[in-house]
């Protein structure tokens, strides 16, 4: 889901990416009450805003809040507002300041064929362009998320039933999407063909539930049936009639590798894996790629933790909290400016000075994006008396930008996307510095490594590989080269 602050223009870095995470449900007694429990779970998969939408038999409801879950649907009341068996909610983390309420999702409308609710987790990479021919056609747009071209496309394609105009609509999307739609008849689930943004499906008796991880279907104590497939489309009705169509063919899919690396809970399968194992195999590839001669071993908690046990494991170099974190500081990447985010950073960590001082430590996280944790935290280590601080990343040098829904800013703004090895190391200031090789990433989630023919998942942000067009970043390029700006800054 994008944020356009301009029909036409604006595709600027980092303001504009989300991460989202979708649930609903479907024949359930309490369907509003399970979609926020399954929001809740989600939660650290988008904290900026929160919205359910849920359909009575006759009419849809919708309550939409700036915040967290628990802040808006905590209560009895709130809940109340939203009536009736089928429910599908939306957690959602934008860096677009002012992007308000009129973006909170789920996202409605009153078609031709009845109300139409959607929950969209992803981007669409060509968003730009269909908006811009719609808005030719007429098209009068409520919000600037880029979702809503969806709701366009389905108004106006020709098809007879929701499921042929929901396909019809997203065969001229480009990009990544993992979509619940509502509409009087059921609910319909589906990624996108090559399945860059996950959702599973569960059981809770008789109700279905679709979610962007299995951890939500844990904490409301569903059963994980199977992951909807990529390209897939799952529809299910209020008797409970499950309809399966792959209208896409069978492309291969490549699902997004970052969700192993850092988004997904360590809780959840991803891609029908053990996210926590995948981390924890990290680790271990990179002590086998990176050895390193040190006393501790010690996590950036939270992101670092999995793959510093698998880095202590495989390297026999104890694992220890050398830095202990506030649970009540939200993610640091949160801060919309450089300042705020150092400030975020300092609050967020300290270290466990008495266990660091004199020892040589090798610093685990998940990944480096702008440097600017990793630069905190290894100066925190040598203020607090370390003798060496060296760090190694459970993922390899992410030099590229997302365009399919992961809050990772483009290449001018990536410590990779600017330095090289030595560099990055001089700018961390630590006593090494070394990231695990694409073909170890692979290896640690079961793979025999990457085939570079035919990539098994998403690893653009580490490749520059994207596995579909980029049509709005390319007219953009296009755009700023006829204006004669630098790509990245927007007239
Ligand atoms: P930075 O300080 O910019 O280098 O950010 C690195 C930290 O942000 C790491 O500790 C990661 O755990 C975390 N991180 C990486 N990617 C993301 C993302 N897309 N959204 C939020 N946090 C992230």
């Amino acid at each position: 889901m994008t944020n356009f602050t301009h029909p036409f223009l604006d595709l600027d870095g980092d303001k504009l990416r989300e991460e989202c995470g979708i649930f609903g449900v479907i024949r359930g007694a309490d369907a509003s009450a399970i979609c926020a429990l399954g929001l809740h779970a989600l939660q650290h998969r988008g904290q900026e805003a929160v919205g359910i939408t849920s359909f009575d038999g006759a009419e849809f409801f919708t309550r939409r809040g700036l915040g967290h879950v628990a802040d808006n649907f905590s209560t009895e009341e709130a809940l109340a507002e939203l009536p009736g068996a089928m429910a599908a909610g939306h957690v959602r983390y934008s860096t677009t300041g002012g992007a308000g309420m009129r973006n909170v999702q789920p996202l409605y409308a009153d078609l031709a064929s009845g109300g139409f609710a959607v929950a969209h987790n992803g981007n669409i990479s060509n968003a730009r362009k269909l908006r811009q021919e719609l808005v030719e056609k007429g098209a009068i747009f409520q919000s600037t998320s880029d979702t809503e071209v969806i709701i366009h496309l389905v108004a106006t394609s020709r098809y007879p039933t929701t499921l042929d105009r929901l396909v019809d609509a997203l065969r001229l999307v480009e990009g990544a999407y993992a979509l619940i739609v509502m509409t009087p008849r059921g609910m319909i689930a589906c990624r996108d063909p090559l399945g860059i943004r996950p959702l599973v499906m569960g059981k809770l008796g008789d109700s279905t539930i679709f979610a962007s991880e299995t951890v939500a279907l844990d904490v409301v104590g569903a059963v994980f049936v199977r992951q909807v497939d990529p390209g897939e489309f799952v529809e299910v009705d209020f008797e409970g009639n499950v309809r399966c169509h792959r209208p896409f063919g069978d492309p291969a899919p490549r699902p997004c590798i970052f969700e192993h690396v850092y988004f997904s809970r360590p809780d959840s399968i991803f891609n029908d894996r053990s996210v926590y194992e995948a981390r924890k195999n990290i680790g271990m590839e990179l002590a086998k790629e990176n050895p390193c001669d040190a006393d501790l071993v010690v996590p950036v908690p939270d992101s670092g933790v999995p793959a510093a046990i698998g880095y202590s494991q495989q390297s026999g170099i104890p694992f220890e909290l050398g830095i202990i974190r506030s649970h009540y500081v939200g993610r640091t990447f949160i801060q919309p400016s450089d300042g705020a985010r150092h400030a975020g950073v300092k609050r967020k960590h300290n270290a466990n000075r008495l266990l660091v001082e004199g020892k040589r430590i090798v610093l685990i996280d998940d990944s480096i994006v702008r440097g600017t944790t990793s630069l905190k935290i290894v100066q925190m280590m040598r203020d607090a008396g370390a003798a060496e601080v060296h760090f190694r990343v459970a993922s390899p040098p992410t030099g590229h930008g997302c365009y399919y829904g992961v809050d990772t800013p483009e290449r001018s703004k990536l410590l990779a996307g600017r330095m090289d090895l030595a560099a990055m190391r001089e700018f961390i200031q630590a006593d090494s510095l070394a990231f695990v090789s694409i073909d170890g990433l692979y290896r640690a989630v079961g793979l025999e490594g990457r085939n570079d023919a035919c990539p098994q998942y998403c690893d653009a942000c580490f490749t520059g590989e994207y596995p579909t067009s980029l049509t709005d970043l390319a007219d953009k390029t296009v755009r700023e080269a006829q204006l004669d700006l630098p790509v990245g800054k927007v007239a």
